[in-house]
């Protein structure tokens, strides 16, 4: 979603930010909580957590 900077700390007033997993409160938009990260972590063990952009496979 487009938003001016100037808009940026109304709306994180209105909708202040939240991870979307757990729903704990975050300092910024945009991302998970500490717990959340360290879970992913534990569960994406030896999996990409992050697909690898189009067209940037070697082998396919
Ligand atoms: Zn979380």
């Amino acid at each position: 979603m487009l938003r001016p900077a100037f808009l940026a700390p109304v709306v994180d007033l209105l909708f202040p930010p939240r991870c979307p997993l757990c729903g704990a409160t975050l300092a910024m938009h945009g991302g998970l909580c500490a717990a959340c990260w360290a879970n992913l972590e534990i569960r994406g063990a030896g999996l990409r957590a992050v697909p690898a952009p189009a067209g940037n496979n070697a082998g396919a």
